[in-house]
């Protein structure tokens, strides 16, 4: 569930990622050192940066605490619900007053870096939680793991032991392991809504691809926007087709969410979940859109002769090490190339029999002029 994509370069450490890195080009870092994990640090327009630790290569979380509207703050996303986020939210709600200043939370997404918390956090502060229809959705989905009989008809559709691959990355019951409940959302952000609760007019807007009705907020008039996992400055974000998701079409959605996100004005100034805020946001789409480009036009090299799945992900992969839960998302992502250009006629899907005794017959996907 973590944002990553494995195709990008190995992660780093966030801080030492501050000191050495520059930022990519087009792109400008905000002249702000990022808050040690645990911590906050007071950024523009009253709003507070806060850094919440993850376990892993992904090191951190940015959570931001919105003033409210008279007195008080509104938190958007809250990091995953493990024990060094609740260690460091036990500091930082007692430094900030949280239990007295709090009036919600806005979950931009379901996964568990960003809603891990969401549940504790409401219930110790009293508040209620923030998020679309369809990110809670998605949390309740994930909370509950998928169906055997799922599992089972995802893995034939695209020729995967999918139950076996959840497994080797320790992944069929993470998610529950890692969020502190699903909590009620009575009062869902819908898209196009201007929130009212909070002292800037942020507008809302909801986004599919990386994850279902991811909502980002835009303070037009402030020139600040909230990305979420939709526009990260280094790192992009993960797309995948999930069993539990059916057979959408997430690479188109992260398409139209790219041309969407052109409507952010040039001199926006974008706070990601992970990484620096930036400047630069049309260079990062102009990066983001050439990269899937390129990896469509690989598979279909690829694709010149018949093509599992698990042999496009090694080809597309190759040379890199990748761990369970990062082949897991590798996985996700091949599926998506592979469905969004078999959607389009791209790519033929044909059957070839494996001949090892006890397999079945796997899918495999030629390009549609050479079928
Ligand atoms: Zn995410």
């Amino acid at each position: 569930m973590s944002c990553a994509c494995p195709r990008d370069e190995p992660l780093v450490n966030a801080a030492s990622m501050a000191r050495v890195r520059p930022a990519p080009p087009g792109m400008e870092w905000y002249p702000l050192a990022p808050p040690a994990l645990g911590a906050a640090v007071d950024f523009q327009d009253g709003l507070r940066w806060l850094r919440i630790p993850l376990p892993g290569r992904l090191d951190h979380i940015n959570v931001w605490l919105l003033p409210a509207q008279g007195s008080g703050w509104w938190l958007v996303d809250t990091g995953m619900g493990v024990p060094v986020a609740h260690a460091a939210w036990d500091a930082l709600v007692q430094e900030h007053a949280l239990e007295s200043t709090l009036r919600g939370i806005l979950v931009t997404h379901h996964h568990p870096d960003h809603f891990g918390m969401a549940a504790a956090l409401a219930t110790r502060c009293d508040v209620e939680v923030r998020m679309s229809r369809e990110a809670h959705r998605a949390g309740g989905w994930a909370y509950a793991g998928n169906a055997p009989e799922l599992l089972a008809s995802f893995g034939a559709h695209w020729g995967l032991d999918y139950a076996r691959v959840l497994d080797q990355a320790n992944a069929r019951h993470l998610f529950r392991q890692v969020i502190s409940g699903v909590p009620p959302v009575t009062q869902p952000l819908e898209d196009g809504e201007v929130l009212t609760g909070t002292d800037l007019p942020w507008s809302v807007t909801l986004h599919d691809g990386h994850a279902e009705g991811h909502a980002c907020l835009y303070a037009a008039t402030a020139g600040l926007f909230i990305a979420g996992d939709e526009l990260l400055p280094t790192i992009s974000s993960n797309v995948s087709v999930y069993a539990q998701s059916g057979l959408v079409d997430p690479l188109e959605d992260h398409f139209k969410s790219v041309r969407r996100l052109r409507m952010l004005s040039t001199d926006t100034l974008v706070l990601p979940a992970h990484g620096r805020p930036f400047y630069g946001a049309h260079a990062r789409l102009d990066l983001l859109e050439a990269e899937h480009a390129a990896r469509l036009v690989e598979i279909l090299e690829h694709a010149s002769e018949p093509c599992s799945v698990m042999e496009m992900s090694t080809k597309l992969f190759r040379g890199r090490t990748l761990d369970g839960m990062n082949q897991l998302l590798a996985l996700g992502e091949t599926i998506a190339h592979l469905h969004y250009l078999e959607r389009r006629g791209e790519l033929q899907r044909v059957e070839v029999a494996h001949h090892a005794a006890g397999q079945e017959a796997a899918p495999r996907f030629i390009r549609a002029t050479l079928a």
